[in-house]
């Protein structure tokens, strides 16, 4: 017998009803929430948000720029240089009787004004030997961690950091550097995985911190320079936290006590949960404005790693490129320098309008850096047909894989 279209449409019918009443409803709680946060005052919202850390709920904390006031970018300057580092890999392959990683660094430098330039790079870096493929204490110890899956991608992240580094000191000298990574230096993956301290020591303590230490002397030294992470579609609440911890009508312990992470029974907490920051500045931020500043209000104690929580990689905005709101992460002391903050929304409004909503920097290093699918096949081939040559064992199927590569 047929479907009965009878009978499911109406089952349908009466699903779109419960649907269209639950968004309806929800945007009113939307609309709701936005009024009564943009009500709330620069000191009262500090006040409220400065136990964020304690509330059952992720929330941000913020400073002296308000909970969701607006701010239109300065013009960019005259003359000044964009730079931008992006990083693939290609990870150990168990398949493969070789051992071995590559990471693969692209970027781009555009400098505007009197004397326009452009350069680009793309530099892969094999790693084959133990020292590249293990992280290892200096404790003497024999323990260590196999450098592949999210702790290659936290060591990618970080020689992206240091390769910007390199950059930004060979830029142009005299005058302002925006320089942009792709994505969060927050780590998420690495710290879901719950490694030892010493993968910490050694990457984050020993690695990062020194580039970024060189990054600021670069600023302090000679001419401003912007750092930013810049996150596309960022998926946070952690401002939407925070308009819901100065809505709350209780204090953290009874929140915590009284309100679930998602919903509550307490009327002001549960109307203003379940939105998230994207959704926020969708509603409130035109073309090329930023949002206030915050302060991530995330607790230490939940990660493996101080960076994402610590004073100098802590604060963060929103801002509208054009065509989508993205998250951008600065280090301290870009946020701590009102002229120096102003300066790099400047430079990244002008650098996403040229790109037509993304930031031109960044689109061309992630050309310069990406590897695509068959790239990672050749990449396999080469491995299997150089091994061959030089004698050393290759599973049976190598031998016909390098009889067909047409440059063996
Ligand atoms: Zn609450």
């Amino acid at each position: 017998m047929a479907l009965d279209f009878g009978q499911t449409a109406r089952q349908m019918m009466s699903a779109m009803g419960n649907l269209s009443t639950t968004a309806r409803s929800r945007r009113q709680r939307f609309a709701d929430t936005l009024d009564r946060a943009l009500a709330i005052t620069p000191d009262d919202a500090a006040q409220r948000t400065a136990s964020a850390a304690n509330r059952p709920f992720i929330a941000a904390r913020t400073g002296p720029e308000g909970l969701l006031d607006t701010i239109p970018p300065s013009p960019a300057p005259p003359d000044w240089t964009a730079v931008s580092v992006d990083g693939s890999h290609i990870d150990v392959d168990r398949h493969l009787p070789l051992r071995c990683y590559l990471i693969n660094l692209g970027g781009c430098a555009i400098t505007y004004g009197a004397n326009p330039d452009c350069q680009f790079f793309s530099e892969p870096t094999l790693a084959t030997g133990d020292a590249d493929l293990y992280l290892r204490p200096d404790d003497g110890s024999n323990a260590e961690t196999p450098v592949s899956g999210a702790l290659l991608g936290a060591l990618r992240t970080v020689r992206e950091v240091e390769r910007m580094a390199d950059a930004v000191e060979a830029a142009p000298p005299t005058m302002p550097v925006l320089a942009l990574l792709d994505g969060t230096l927050a780590f998420w993956d690495i710290q879901r995985g719950n490694y030892p301290r010493y993968v910490v020591e050694i990457l984050v303590n020993g690695r990062l911190r020194t580039a970024l230490a060189r990054l600021r002397e670069a600023s302090r030294s000679r001419r401003p320079v912007a750092l930013a992470a810049y996150t596309s579609r960022p998926q946070t609440t952690e401002v939407a936290g925070a308009v819901r911890a100065c809505l709350c009508v209780s204090n953290p312990v009874e929140c915590t006590r009284r309100c679930s992470a998602r919903r509550s029974d307490l009327a002001q907490c549960d109307s203003a949960a379940g939105f998230d920051d994207r959704e926020l500045f969708d509603a409130l931020l035109e073309p090329g404005h930023r949002s206030p500043l915050y302060q991530t209000g995330r607790r230490a104690s939940h990660f493996a790693l101080d960076l994402a929580v610590g004073a100098e990689w802590s604060r963060f905005y929103y801002v509208n490129g054009g065509t989508e709101v993205a998250r951008v992460e600065v280090p301290d002391w870009v946020a701590e320098d009102p002229d120096l903050l102003a300066l790099s929304h400047a430079m990244l409004a002008k650098q996403c309008e040229l790109g037509l909503g993304y930031p031109v920097v960044i689109s061309e290093a992630h050309e310069q850096a990406v590897v695509s699918g068959r790239d990672r096949e050749e990449f396999r081939k080469l491995t299997l047909m150089l091994m061959e040559q030089n004698g050393l064992p290759t599973p049976e199927s190598a031998k016909t894989f390098s009889k067909r590569l047409p440059w063996a």
